[in-house]
């Protein structure tokens, strides 16, 4: 989301702009998954499960999409909720489909030559941009921020996230009780996901982890992980029915931190960092941190926070 946000608005004002993203498509923690099953494919929101609009600029973002039909509002959850539909998914690909992302793509290291940055990039290089942008998670930009801005990497390494594991699971017939089930035992949050605005399918439920559970089983197997919030779950619900499949997910990083900024430009290596971790752990502030970097680049104003700590170390401050 912060990488999109960023790169919509510096193609708005006629930047040229290429993304690249590990994942198979656009999304990162608003992914949604398929899973076939006896009874149809079940849809699963398996990082973000809602969103909120407080700031006037991402709620008018949010009535665009309201009004192209890729979000509803999600009361079950509450009042100020809204979800992407058919899928959460459905935002970040809307926002792609005008910008030049290529999917599939793992940035492995980050390059400045005289003729701008190049990135090492799956099997090959793609480059030179003229200024390169960071929008990825806290633990993973830091290592590539440490070539060459030790400030920017020392904010990012101070801002550790919250890891959590995610079970889906299915079922053949409604499991009876509320949509949403909050803080019962190693169950953060559960939610009937064929329940949220737009959907249809099979039951289909997503059940997170308690940080504090998540933190003591990090390592262990997708399967045993599924089998024990599984087992959580028909506790919870008080169901006596088996779930048709049951799988699980790892979000390593999947709430950030706050580092208590907007966003991050160097404007001598322009060198920008977005992401959630600059603002908090929130769908809206990935939005804003990315429209942020992109407002510091376009006005070329901002403290460069690289310029200001080599002119700290020359006694010029
Ligand atoms: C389980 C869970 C529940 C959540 N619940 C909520 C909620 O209820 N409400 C809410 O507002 N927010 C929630 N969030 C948080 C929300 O999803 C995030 O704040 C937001 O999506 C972060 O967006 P981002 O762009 O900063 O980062 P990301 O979405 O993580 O995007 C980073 C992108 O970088 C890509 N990437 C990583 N490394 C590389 C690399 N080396 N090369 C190329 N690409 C790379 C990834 O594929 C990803 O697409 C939840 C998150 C999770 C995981």
């Amino acid at each position: 989301m912060a990488g999109l946000a960023c790169a919509e608005l510096l193609v708005e004002q006629g930047h040229e702009v290429q993304l690249f993203d590990k994942g198979r498509s656009p999304g990162g923690r608003m992914s949604s998954r398929r899973m076939e099953t006896p009874a149809g494919i079940a849809i699963f929101d398996h990082g973000a499960q809602y969103f909120t609009a407080r700031d006037p600029d991402f709620a008018s973002a949010v009535n665009r999409w309201n009004a192209q039909g890729v979000v509803a509002r999600w009361p079950d959850a509450r009042n100020d909720a809204w979800v992407g539909v058919p899928a959460m998914n459905a935002i970040p690909r809307q926002m792609a489909r005008s910008l030049n992302v290529t999917s599939g793509a793992h940035v492995r290291g980050i390059a400045r030559g005289a003729d701008g940055w190049h990135l090492a990039c799956g099997d090959g290089n793609a480059g030179p941009f003229d200024a390169l942008v960071i929008a990825l998670p806290a633990e993973q930009a830091a290592p590539l921020l440490g070539l060459y801005c030790l400030d920017m990497a020392r904010i990012a390494v101070g801002v550790p996230s919250t890891p959590c594991w995610v079970a889906m699971l299915t079922f053949a017939e409604p499991v009876a009780g509320p949509p949403v089930i909050h803080g019962q035992g190693i169950i953060v949050w559960a939610a009937r996901n064929n329940a949220k605005p737009g959907r249809a399918g099979p039951e289909a439920w997503t059940i997170h982890a308690t940080p504090e559970w998540t933190r003591a089983h990090l390592e262990e197997t997708p399967q045993f992980v599924a089998g024990e919030l599984s087992g959580a779950f028909l506790a919870a619900s008080g169901t006596d029915r088996q779930p048709l499949a049951a799988i699980a997910h790892r979000w390593r990083f999947a709430l950030s931190g706050r580092a208590g900024r907007d966003a991050l430009w160097d404007s001598t290596s322009r060198l920008g960092v977005c992401g959630d971790w600059l603002i908090g752990p929130r769908v809206e502030a990935a939005w804003l941190s990315g429209r942020h970097l992109a407002r510091m680049i376009l006005s070329e104003n901002a403290s460069s926070l690289c310029d200001q700590a080599m002119a700290r170390s020359s006694g010029m401050a």
